[in-house]
């Protein structure tokens, strides 16, 4: 992998595994596995190698060794997901859709009812996404996901029918309403519309960046 996959400082201290969220440089591995992606809250357990066939998802999960899980972002975020003590790797897209939809939460209820994780063994790292600067969205959509979880901190209402939201703030929000202690979870901080070299759904761009993590 090349140094245009940037590391999580947090996972970055797992040698028994390997990750990287890409920019729009990343060459995409030939081996990853990706799902297709339609905002909804699905997750797949994946559990032997070769995969042939993975149906509409927005959540990963895997315990088998080498299967390099992927998601694809221009704006949503990625976040990845790694169980040291049980040895569980995950991917999540959540953009505003999937954090309405509970993909979060039911990535962890997943994780936890499938595999027997518990969830303060589960580290998350948030890759980069639109940031709360760059990120305007109708009352609708701020509407939906509050309804869901109580997001209006991380809201800025910026004109009578639109504001500003945090897409990261959120999903941190639901990673600990779902049982993850926030000491777990890590934060990439980059916006991919202000920041340099991602490709930004907002900045025009049609195509997406590629984050993956696997256990070697
Ligand atoms: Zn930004």
């Amino acid at each position: 992998m090349n140094t245009n996959y940037i590391k999580s400082d947090l996972f970055s201290k797992f040698p028994e595994i390997e990750h990287g969220f890409g920019n729009a440089h990343a060459v995409w591995p030939v081996d990853i596995i990706l799902m297709p992606q339609k905002h909804t809250n699905n997750v797949v357990i994946v559990d032997e190698l070769p995969v042939n066939y993975i149906p509409v998802a927005d959540a990963m999960l895997t315990h088998v060794h080498s299967v390099m899980l992927g998601v694809k972002t221009a704006d949503c975020l990625p976040i990845l997901l790694y169980n040291p003590k049980i040895r569980i790797v995950g991917v999540i897209h959540a953009g505003w859709r999937g954090l309405a939809n509970k993909v979060i939460f039911n990535a962890v209820e997943k994780l936890c009812t499938f595999y027997n994780a518990r969830e303060e063994d589960t580290y998350f790292a948030i890759g980069p996404g639109i940031c709360k600067k760059c990120y305007e969205v109708s009352m609708e959509v701020f509407d939906s996901i509050n309804s869901i979880i109580n997001v209006k901190t991380a809201f800025r209402k910026t004109s009578k029918n639109k504001g500003l939201l945090d897409l990261s703030s959120i999903a941190h929000k639901e990673l600990e309403a779902a049982g993850i202690p926030g000491a777990n979870i890590s934060n990439i901080n980059m916006c991919t519309k202000c920041s340099k070299g991602f490709h930004s759904h907002r900045a025009g761009s049609k195509e997406r960046q590629v984050s993956y993590i696997k256990i070697l």
